[in-house]
Protein backbone atom coordinates (compact mmCIF):
# COMPACT_ATOMS: atom_id res chain seq x y z
CA UNK A 1 0.00 0.00 0.00
CA UNK A 2 1.43 3.33 -1.30
CA UNK A 3 1.50 5.62 2.02
CA UNK A 4 1.66 9.25 -0.25
CA UNK A 5 -1.14 9.85 -2.24
CA UNK A 6 -2.96 12.83 -3.11
CA UNK A 7 -6.19 13.23 -5.08
CA UNK A 8 -6.71 16.81 -5.29
CA UNK A 9 -9.80 18.23 -5.70
CA UNK A 10 -10.37 22.04 -7.10
CA UNK A 11 -13.04 23.76 -8.34
CA UNK A 12 -15.52 27.14 -7.31
CA UNK A 13 -17.72 27.59 -4.79
CA UNK A 14 -20.88 24.86 -4.91
CA UNK A 15 -19.49 22.70 -7.33
CA UNK A 16 -19.78 19.98 -4.82
CA UNK A 17 -16.47 19.75 -3.77
CA UNK A 18 -16.91 19.07 -0.07
CA UNK A 19 -19.44 16.56 -0.32
CA UNK A 20 -17.77 14.84 -2.77
CA UNK A 21 -13.97 15.17 -1.64
CA UNK A 22 -15.43 13.71 1.73
CA UNK A 23 -17.29 10.38 0.14
CA UNK A 24 -14.59 9.77 -2.07
CA UNK A 25 -11.92 9.81 0.98
CA UNK A 26 -14.39 7.65 3.10
CA UNK A 27 -15.01 4.97 0.50
CA UNK A 28 -11.34 4.69 -0.35
CA UNK A 29 -10.34 4.94 3.39
CA UNK A 30 -8.09 7.93 2.99
CA UNK A 31 -7.97 11.25 4.87
CA UNK A 32 -10.61 14.54 3.93
CA UNK A 33 -8.93 17.48 4.26
CA UNK A 34 -11.02 20.71 3.64
CA UNK A 35 -8.40 23.82 3.13
CA UNK A 36 -11.56 25.99 2.24
CA UNK A 37 -12.09 25.34 6.08
CA UNK A 38 -8.52 26.83 6.77
CA UNK A 39 -9.16 30.00 5.34
CA UNK A 40 -12.51 30.33 6.62
CA UNK A 41 -11.06 29.32 10.15
CA UNK A 42 -8.47 32.42 9.96
CA UNK A 43 -11.47 34.56 8.45
CA UNK A 44 -13.51 33.79 11.70
CA UNK A 45 -10.36 34.26 13.91
CA UNK A 46 -9.66 37.89 12.56
CA UNK A 47 -13.50 39.04 12.30
CA UNK A 48 -14.27 38.04 15.79
CA UNK A 49 -10.61 39.40 16.74
CA UNK A 50 -12.06 42.84 14.70
CA UNK A 51 -8.46 42.72 12.81
CA UNK A 52 -8.24 44.62 10.21
CA UNK A 53 -7.52 42.21 7.09
CA UNK A 54 -4.96 45.07 5.60
CA UNK A 55 -3.56 45.40 8.89
CA UNK A 56 -0.92 43.05 8.29
CA UNK A 57 1.41 43.44 11.36
CA UNK A 58 -1.63 42.25 13.49
CA UNK A 59 -2.78 39.72 10.89
CA UNK A 60 0.30 37.70 10.28
CA UNK A 61 1.26 36.91 13.46
CA UNK A 62 -2.26 36.08 14.88
CA UNK A 63 -2.15 33.35 11.61
CA UNK A 64 0.96 32.14 12.77
CA UNK A 65 -0.09 31.49 16.13
CA UNK A 66 -3.65 30.23 15.24
CA UNK A 67 -3.76 26.40 15.60
CA UNK A 68 -6.10 24.80 13.28
CA UNK A 69 -7.48 21.49 13.42
CA UNK A 70 -9.46 19.71 11.22
CA UNK A 71 -11.46 16.23 12.53
CA UNK A 72 -14.02 14.13 11.46
CA UNK A 73 -16.98 13.37 14.01
CA UNK A 74 -18.33 9.90 14.85
CA UNK A 75 -21.09 10.85 11.75
CA UNK A 76 -18.21 11.68 9.25
CA UNK A 77 -19.05 15.54 9.78
CA UNK A 78 -15.58 17.51 9.58
CA UNK A 79 -15.19 19.24 12.12
CA UNK A 80 -13.23 22.71 12.65
CA UNK A 81 -11.63 23.82 15.52
CA UNK A 82 -9.39 27.21 16.45
CA UNK A 83 -7.38 27.12 19.05
CA UNK A 84 -9.15 24.14 20.30
CA UNK A 85 -12.82 26.27 20.04
CA UNK A 86 -15.17 24.05 17.64
CA UNK A 87 -16.12 27.08 14.94
CA UNK A 88 -17.56 24.50 12.50
CA UNK A 89 -20.90 26.59 12.49
CA UNK A 90 -19.41 29.72 12.97
CA UNK A 91 -17.22 29.71 9.87
CA UNK A 92 -20.23 28.21 7.40
CA UNK A 93 -21.79 31.51 7.08
CA UNK A 94 -21.97 34.20 4.74
CA UNK A 95 -20.17 37.04 6.46
CA UNK A 96 -17.14 34.55 7.11
CA UNK A 97 -17.25 33.26 3.11
CA UNK A 98 -16.05 37.06 2.26
CA UNK A 99 -14.01 37.64 4.75
CA UNK A 100 -12.22 34.15 3.87
CA UNK A 101 -12.14 35.21 -0.23
CA UNK A 102 -10.27 38.51 1.22
CA UNK A 103 -7.88 36.98 3.76
CA UNK A 104 -7.29 34.31 0.88
CA UNK A 105 -5.95 37.21 -1.42
CA UNK A 106 -2.98 37.76 1.12
CA UNK A 107 0.51 35.98 -0.06
CA UNK A 108 1.73 35.72 3.51
CA UNK A 109 -1.25 34.34 4.61
CA UNK A 110 -0.77 32.01 1.91
CA UNK A 111 1.85 30.51 2.45
CA UNK A 112 1.02 29.58 6.28
CA UNK A 113 -1.89 27.88 5.33
CA UNK A 114 -0.22 25.86 2.29
CA UNK A 115 2.35 24.96 4.63
CA UNK A 116 0.77 23.52 7.01
CA UNK A 117 -1.66 21.65 4.04
CA UNK A 118 1.66 19.86 2.88
CA UNK A 119 2.48 19.12 5.94
CA UNK A 120 -1.07 16.90 6.54
CA UNK A 121 -0.64 15.09 2.81
CA UNK A 122 2.96 13.98 3.57
CA UNK A 123 3.49 10.39 3.79
CA UNK A 124 -0.45 10.04 3.52
CA UNK A 125 -3.16 9.14 1.82
CA UNK A 126 -5.37 12.04 0.82
CA UNK A 127 -8.03 13.74 -0.47
CA UNK A 128 -7.73 17.48 -0.46
CA UNK A 129 -10.04 20.02 -2.34
CA UNK A 130 -10.03 24.00 -2.46
CA UNK A 131 -8.85 25.99 -5.28
CA UNK A 132 -5.10 25.68 -5.93
CA UNK A 133 -4.42 22.36 -4.64
CA UNK A 134 -3.72 20.97 -7.83
CA UNK A 135 -1.63 23.74 -9.12
CA UNK A 136 0.30 24.77 -6.04
CA UNK A 137 -0.21 22.49 -2.71
CA UNK A 138 0.62 19.34 -4.69
CA UNK A 139 1.36 19.88 -8.24
CA UNK A 140 2.18 16.45 -8.28
CA UNK A 141 -0.87 14.72 -6.82
CA UNK A 142 -1.43 11.54 -8.28
CA UNK A 143 -4.72 12.28 -9.45
CA UNK A 144 -6.03 15.69 -10.02
CA UNK A 145 -9.94 16.66 -10.85
CA UNK A 146 -11.46 20.14 -11.22
CA UNK A 147 -15.05 19.88 -10.31
CA UNK A 148 -17.48 22.98 -11.87
CA UNK A 149 -21.07 23.17 -12.17
CA UNK A 150 -23.34 25.84 -13.78
CA UNK A 151 -23.52 29.66 -12.27
CA UNK A 152 -26.81 29.34 -11.28
CA UNK A 153 -27.22 25.11 -10.23
CA UNK A 154 -24.04 26.35 -7.54
CA UNK A 155 -26.11 29.53 -6.20
CA UNK A 156 -29.04 27.49 -5.65
CA UNK A 157 -27.32 24.82 -3.68
CA UNK A 158 -25.40 27.28 -1.62
CA UNK A 159 -28.72 28.91 -0.88
CA UNK A 160 -30.53 25.49 0.01
CA UNK A 161 -27.43 24.99 2.70
CA UNK A 162 -27.52 28.50 4.22
CA UNK A 163 -31.15 27.88 4.59
CA UNK A 164 -30.98 24.73 6.28
CA UNK A 165 -28.82 26.27 8.82
CA UNK A 166 -31.09 29.12 9.27
CA UNK A 167 -29.17 31.92 7.56
CA UNK A 168 -31.51 34.81 6.01
CA UNK A 169 -30.48 35.11 2.41
CA UNK A 170 -31.92 35.95 -0.55
CA UNK A 171 -31.44 33.79 -3.89
CA UNK A 172 -30.63 36.75 -6.05
CA UNK A 173 -28.20 38.10 -3.28
CA UNK A 174 -26.39 35.13 -3.18
CA UNK A 175 -25.93 34.64 -6.47
CA UNK A 176 -24.70 37.99 -6.94
CA UNK A 177 -22.00 37.43 -3.67
CA UNK A 178 -20.87 34.39 -5.05
CA UNK A 179 -20.07 35.54 -8.41
CA UNK A 180 -18.15 38.22 -6.98
CA UNK A 181 -16.51 35.76 -4.62
CA UNK A 182 -15.87 33.23 -8.15
CA UNK A 183 -14.14 36.71 -9.66
CA UNK A 184 -12.08 37.45 -6.89
CA UNK A 185 -11.07 33.32 -6.51
CA UNK A 186 -10.19 33.43 -10.14
CA UNK A 187 -8.78 37.07 -10.69
CA UNK A 188 -6.18 37.34 -7.96
CA UNK A 189 -2.72 37.66 -8.42
CA UNK A 190 -1.66 35.15 -5.28
CA UNK A 191 -2.37 31.23 -6.54
CA UNK A 192 -5.47 31.94 -8.57
CA UNK A 193 -8.68 29.07 -8.97
CA UNK A 194 -7.91 27.83 -12.10
CA UNK A 195 -7.64 24.41 -13.83
CA UNK A 196 -4.74 22.72 -13.13
CA UNK A 197 -2.39 20.95 -15.79
CA UNK A 198 -3.41 17.11 -16.32
CA UNK A 199 -6.36 17.90 -14.12
CA UNK A 200 -9.94 16.04 -15.37
CA UNK A 201 -12.80 18.25 -15.24
CA UNK A 202 -16.17 17.21 -13.96
CA UNK A 203 -19.20 19.14 -14.68
CA UNK A 204 -21.74 18.35 -11.82
CA UNK A 205 -24.40 20.64 -12.75
CA UNK A 206 -26.30 17.82 -13.80
CA UNK A 207 -25.52 14.88 -11.96
CA UNK A 208 -26.42 13.70 -8.25
CA UNK A 209 -23.84 13.38 -5.53
CA UNK A 210 -22.93 9.19 -5.91
CA UNK A 211 -23.04 9.74 -9.81
CA UNK A 212 -19.92 12.28 -9.28
CA UNK A 213 -17.93 9.86 -6.73
CA UNK A 214 -18.37 7.28 -8.90
CA UNK A 215 -16.83 9.07 -11.76
CA UNK A 216 -13.93 9.93 -9.29
CA UNK A 217 -13.81 6.40 -7.74
CA UNK A 218 -13.62 5.36 -12.22
CA UNK A 219 -10.82 7.34 -13.13
CA UNK A 220 -8.67 6.50 -9.84
CA UNK A 221 -9.53 2.61 -10.45
CA UNK A 222 -8.01 0.33 -8.05
CA UNK A 223 -4.76 -0.96 -9.07
CA UNK A 224 -2.78 2.14 -8.27
CA UNK A 225 -3.99 2.59 -4.61
O1 LIG B 1 -14.19 26.24 -0.26
P1 LIG B 1 -14.74 27.39 0.54
O2 LIG B 1 -15.91 28.07 -0.13
O3 LIG B 1 -15.04 27.01 1.94
O4 LIG B 1 -13.52 28.44 0.59
C1 LIG B 1 -13.70 29.74 1.13
C2 LIG B 1 -12.73 30.69 0.44
O5 LIG B 1 -11.40 30.34 0.80
C3 LIG B 1 -12.76 30.66 -1.09
O6 LIG B 1 -13.71 31.53 -1.66
C4 LIG B 1 -11.34 31.08 -1.45
O7 LIG B 1 -11.23 32.48 -1.50
C5 LIG B 1 -10.52 30.57 -0.28
N1 LIG B 1 -9.76 29.36 -0.60
C6 LIG B 1 -8.57 29.50 -1.28
N2 LIG B 1 -7.78 28.42 -1.51
C7 LIG B 1 -8.16 27.20 -1.10
C8 LIG B 1 -9.39 27.02 -0.43
C9 LIG B 1 -10.18 28.13 -0.22
O8 LIG B 1 -8.21 30.60 -1.67
N3 LIG B 1 -7.33 26.16 -1.32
Amino acid sequence: MKKNFVIAIDGPAGAGKSSVARLVAKKLGFLYVDTGAMYRALAWKAYSKKIDLNDLKKLIPMALKTQINLKADDAAKLQVFVDQKNVSKNIRTETISQWAKAIAQIPQIRKILVDHQRKLGKNQRVVMEGRDIGTVVFPKAKFKFYLDAAPEERAKRRFKELKLKGEQVSLSSLSQALKQRDQSDSLRRASPLKIAKGAIVLDSTSLGLEEVVQKILDRIGSKDL
